[in-house]
């Protein structure tokens, strides 16, 4: 059990950065902060956030670093993740993005970066078959149901396909993505906090490798992150 421990999720749209989230905020009983659904949420509440975040999603477009990092920063302030940790999911996106959480967590640095690797053919088919919960965020798919219907299992909330999961806007965000967050990986391997899963296969099997890297990371470091 890694106490504590902050990490950061990477990956492509439909690498499965969501479900991977899920299944190790379960594990290690730390909140899983996403900013997608943070952003979703604000949507649905139509607050001031929301209605400047709406169009930019739809299209695809990332939202700027500032209006981001002044949400993650407030969020990471809440008692649950200060004392337990926390995984973050759809943050950092860009380099500044990375720069900007570096600076709002230190003098304590991140334990370890996660990248889930799938090939862009892979999450392509992912993509157009996912289906997600309005309320909660559960991931589906046209492969993996809900057990009634389009109800969410875990929240019963209605499971639906994301205005944002168009072909033109998967094309973008996977467009954005080459050019603005892939080289994040290159910058946390070159600060030694980067490790690297295969994101193909079951879920299952997905989950275990990255507990096995965060094991090893932990290890490393003598049992205890911080
Ligand atoms: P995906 O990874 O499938 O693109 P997310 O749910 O993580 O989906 O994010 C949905 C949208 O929210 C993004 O396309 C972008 O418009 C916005 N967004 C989320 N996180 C960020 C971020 N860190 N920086 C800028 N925009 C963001």
């Amino acid at each position: 059990m890694a106490a504590g421990a902050r990490l950061v999720v990477l990956g492509k749209q439909g690498a499965g950065k969501g479900t991977q989230c899920l299944s190790l905020s379960h594990h290690y009983v730390v909140t899983h902060v996403s900013t997608g659904d943070m952003l979703r949420e604000a949507v649905k509440q139509g607050t001031g956030l929301g209605k400047k975040a709406k169009e930019l999603m739809d299209r695809g477009e990332l939202l700027g670093d500032d209006l981001i990092m002044e949400m993650v920063s407030g969020r990471l302030a809440e008692s649950d993740t200060k004392d337990r940790g926390f995984i973050l999911d759809g943050c950092p996106r860009t380099v500044e993005q990375a720069r900007m959480l570096a600076d709002l967590l230190a003098p304590v640095d991140l334990d370890l970066v996660i990248d889930i690797e799938v090939p862009t053919s892979q999450v392509l088919r992912r993509l157009a078959s996912r289906r997600v919960c309005v309320d909660c965020g559960a991931n589906y798919s046209l492969q993996a149901r809900p057990l009634i219907g389009w109800t969410c299992d875990v929240c019963g909330g209605e499971v639906v396909q994301r205005e944002d999961d168009t072909e033109e806007a998967i094309s973008r965000r996977l467009e954005i993505y080459e050019i603005q967050t892939a080289p994040l990986i290159d910058w946390y391997r070159e600060r030694g906090q980067l490790a690297q899963v295969a994101g193909t296969g079951l879920p299952d099997t997905v989950t275990k490798r990255i507990v096995r890297a965060i094991e090893d990371r932990s290890n490393r470091k003598g049992g205890r992150f911080t």
